[in-house]
């Protein structure tokens, strides 16, 4: 729901609420907050709140550095927690520049961006449903995260197996409290992981909701001496933690990829959109696996997907079709981890859905077989590519794919190639403890 200025004076009356937490993100999918006390309340309601964005990371130079936060008081919320010195309720903000224009490297407004230019083509609504994964890791005396899980449970496990239990339970009674709808909890196939799913919402109230959500997993994971990580494969060996991501694409009337007279119910549309997200898996995977770490992810035999391919029915593709249809036919994209900022990868995969319906873009036929026991010479037949190995491949891809910029916009796609060549260039010149076992004496 949306609220005037009215009810959030009335709301801080009534809630005693003391200092207020102005949230945005970064490039780099981190929550960055400034807290005003709430004498500054009429300010950021004037959007006349500023703040120095030259000291947050892939933002701004210095000599532009004065910015302001423009609420969007939709996203009101009181903290259920941390309130020993008053109440602290936030609101997520969208950074305008110096002459107040949205400011085009705030992942949230170009999400703002790219979803007006999607209702300029006569789309209502673009609805994500994340299923994001995590760990519970144990902490050490000294509250730093150890590798050490906190259980060994496994798919779907119940207590006394499943110690993340109460840990998790916390979790969603948290989450509701703060209006979330929570659909299912629930431990996933490695020990110590979980996760949790929640309803779906349009894009960005969902990016704002993943944002949201990583914070409380945090927050009360804490409370339990544990520390929660969306780390894409924190140990190797198990499973990783995806963030599958759900989305359907409404016109006014309604949900655009459903038609109950079309191949597998499923309309043109559906299928343009389908051979768009194909078309451009490749480069999207720089932004929804954005870290080195994603890659150690996305290898065989680990439920998370390796090459382009999509079906009906099996789960190992990057596409799946859920089975619903009618209001809920829906595609999964698969690849997508947790370490993503969602506003980007969210704007990343619907300029390439969007781009397949501009083009009459066909899917390749869906592979229902076992994807992982074809040989090279059998997926190359039927046209099945690989996904990036490395984030250095993935960077060579979301490099030549100018949809990639257009869904990321100039300055934003700019900064984040410059920063993840120096994040790859760094891990380059690392040597690692598996090269030395490896080579030492056999050399
Ligand atoms: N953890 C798996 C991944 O990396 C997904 C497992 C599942 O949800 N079935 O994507
Ligand atoms: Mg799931
Ligand atoms: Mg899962
Ligand atoms: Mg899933």
């Amino acid at each position: 729901r949306t609220y005037t200025e009215e009810d959030i004076r009335e709301m801080v009356k009534e809630e005693n609420v003391r200092f207020l937490r102005l949230m945005f993100t970064d490039l780099f999918g981190m929550i960055k907050n400034v807290e005003v006390p709430i004498s500054q309340l009429d300010k950021l309601l004037d959007n006349k709140l500023m703040f120095d964005g030259s000291s947050i990371d892939g933002f701004v130079r210095i000599e532009e550095s004065d910015m302001y936060l423009y609420p969007d008081l939709s996203t009101w919320m009181v903290f259920p927690w941390g309130n020993e010195h008053g109440k602290v309720a936030r609101i997520i903000c969208e950074v305008y520049t110096s002459d107040r224009k949205p400011f085009a490297g705030d992942p949230r407004n170009n999400l703002i961006r790219v979803l007006e230019d999607m209702k300029a083509e006569g789309f209502t609504d673009f609805n994500i449903g994340p299923e994001p994964e995590f760990f519970l890791l144990k902490l050490d005396e000294n509250g730093k995260p150890t590798t050490h899980l906190n259980d060994s449970g496994s798919y779907f496990d119940l207590a006394p197996m499943d110690l993340g239990e109460n840990c998790r339970r916390d979790i969603v009674l948290e989450l509701e409290n703060m209006g979330f709808d929570v659909e299912a909890s629930h431990h996933e196939v490695a020990p110590g992981q979980h996760e949790i799913d929640f309803k779906y919402a349009d894009a960005l109230k969902a990016a704002d909701n993943i944002q949201t959500f990583k914070l409380v997993v945090k927050t009360v994971a804490r409370k339990y001496n544990l520390h929660a990580t969306f780390m894409p494969k924190p140990m190797d060996g198990i499973n990783g933690s995806g963030m599958h991501l759900n989305m359907s694409l409404f016109n006014g009337s309604g949900n655009a990829f459903y038609d109950e007279k079309g191949e597998l119910q499923l309309s043109q549309k559906a299928y343009w959109f389908l051979g768009g997200l194909l078309k451009h898996a490749r480069s999207f995977t720089a932004v929804c696996n954005p870290i080195v770490n994603s890659y150690k992810r996305l290898v065989p035999g680990f439920e998370a997907p390796v090459y382009v391919a999509w079906s009906g029915s099996n789960r190992s593709p990057l596409v799946r079709v859920p089975s619903s249809r009618g209001a809920s036919t829906r595609f999964e994209v698969r690849s997508v981890d947790p370490a993503a900022n969602p506003y980007l990868a969210i704007a990343a995969v619907l300029e390439a859905g969007l781009d397949g319906i501009r083009n009459k873009i066909e899917p390749d036929d869906s592979v229902d077989r076992n994807i992982y026991r074809m040989n090279l010479e059998e997926r190359t037949e039927e046209n099945i590519t690989d996904l990036p190995s490395t984030l250095h491949n993935a960077l060579k891809e979301f490099e030549k794919d100018d949809i990639m910029k257009k869904a990321l916009g100039e300055h934003i796609y700019q900064s984040f190639l410059e920063a993840k060549k120096l994040e790859w260039a760094s891990y380059r010149q690392e040597v690692t403890q598996w090269e030395r076992d490896q080579y030492l004496e056999m050399f």
